[in-house]
């Protein structure tokens, strides 16, 4: 069997050469006799890969001397409620921005904490876009300000970073990051599930301005407690040591392709592939502000809803699989990361081409 075109939201496709050079080291990681699997994750072999990949992804991403990278578990949604017990240090309430499913998520969860302010919101139009600067309405007196900025499910996706004064900015960057590079000083905390856009589940990395630590509520589980964390080398228990390795092999693939400049060069012309057909057919059409539109998570619709169903099976058939869209809105999504080809986003084009032929 070929390997399919996967647009999947997450899990998602990992770069072919990343998986290749994983088989390859699968039995023997350079000449250990053993699987990075087998390791201690206290041995000398893999503290080295622990270091090489956060090594790579500070340089990636540029990040600040003074901004813990750490390797945790839980996935994003853990960081819902971390988030908050790390960050409120004595505050009653925070800010956040409601721009989709994942931020309505995470409010959810933050309420459980502190009090929330919606300082910004896209519900009235059905989270079709993110809120201008000058909508925000920011409360100087909150912990922290909370941003979702890549809306995985809705394909909304802030261009800019929203100015908050002294408040910190946080943001969930999981379905974005590395797609573009970033000016991480911008922001107190980073956070971001692997199984987008960086490797497998299993693993979640947070990027945190190191003022900020130290102040967790004192219920907070040591493992979740970002100060606990960061002097452990993210290493209080044991780590996801397979997820991580993968992850840095994905940071090794970046560096070699030129970084993540040359990497929003790519992401930005496979979007523009698939939105510009949108703006230009009568079949198919993007839901998300035209400013706004994810360059990774690309929600479309066919103005036929009843052809989705065939839709979905003639394209699976084609070896372009999990497009159907989150069952929260319905639809279609092509999800394109980074280790998405063009080609592959050519193949899509080229199927709904024909499609549209076809039924249109
Ligand atoms: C996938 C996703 C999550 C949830 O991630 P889990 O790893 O399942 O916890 C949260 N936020 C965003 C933006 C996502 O895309």
């Amino acid at each position: 069997m070929p390997r399919v075109h996967n647009f999947g939201a997450g899990p998602a496709m990992l770069p072919e050469p990343v998986l290749q050079q994983a088989a390859a080291e699968m039995l023997d990681w350079h000449g250990s006799g053993m699987s990075v699997m087998e390791m201690s994750h206290r041995g000398k072999e893999f503290i080295a890969i622990h270091a090489q990949a956060e090594a790579d992804l500070r340089e990636l991403l540029s990040i600040p001397k003074n901004y813990k990278v750490l390797f945790l578990q839980g996935g994003a949604a853990a960081q819902f409620a971390v988030v908050p017990l790390n960050l409120l240090r004595g505050k009653d309430r925070a800010d956040y921005a409601l721009t989709g499913y994942w931020s309505k998520r995470a409010i959810a969860e933050a309420r459980r904490y502190c009090k929330v302010n919606i300082a910004a919101s896209s519900e009235d139009g059905k989270f079709s876009y993110a809120p201008a600067q000058d909508k925000w309405k920011l409360d100087p007196g909150a912990a922290y300000v909370h941003m979702t900025s890549n809306e995985t499910i809705d394909g909304v996706e802030f261009h800019w970073v929203p100015e908050t004064g002294d408040v910190p900015l946080v943001a969930d960057a999981s379905s974005h990051i590395l797609s573009r590079p970033l000016d991480v000083g911008r922001f107190g905390l980073i956070y971001a599930g692997a199984q987008k856009n960086i490797g497998p589940a299993g693993l979640t990395i947070v990027i945190v301005r190191e003022d900020l630590t130290g102040q967790a509520d004192p219920h907070t589980p040591s493992v979740f407690d970002y100060k606990v964390q960061a002097e452990a080398d993210s290493m209080t228990n044991t780590p996801a040591t397979y997820a991580i390795y993968i992850a840095g092999l994905v940071f090794q693939w970046l560096k070699q392709l030129g970084g993540l400049a040359r990497m929003e060069e790519l992401n930005v012309a496979k979007a523009k592939l698939l939105y510009d057909y949108f703006d230009q057919t009568e079949f198919y059409y993007s839901p998300v502000a035209k400013s706004d539109r994810s360059r990774m998570n690309v929600p479309f619709r066919l103005r036929n809803d009843k052809l989705d169903t065939e839709f979905l099976k003639q394209a699976e058939s084609a070896g372009l699989t999990q497009l159907k869209g989150h069952r929260a809105v319905g639809g279609m999504r092509a999800s394109i990361y980074n280790a998405m080809p063009l080609s592959g986003v050519q193949a899509l084009l080229d199927f709904m081409r024909q499609f549209e032929r076809k039924h249109g």
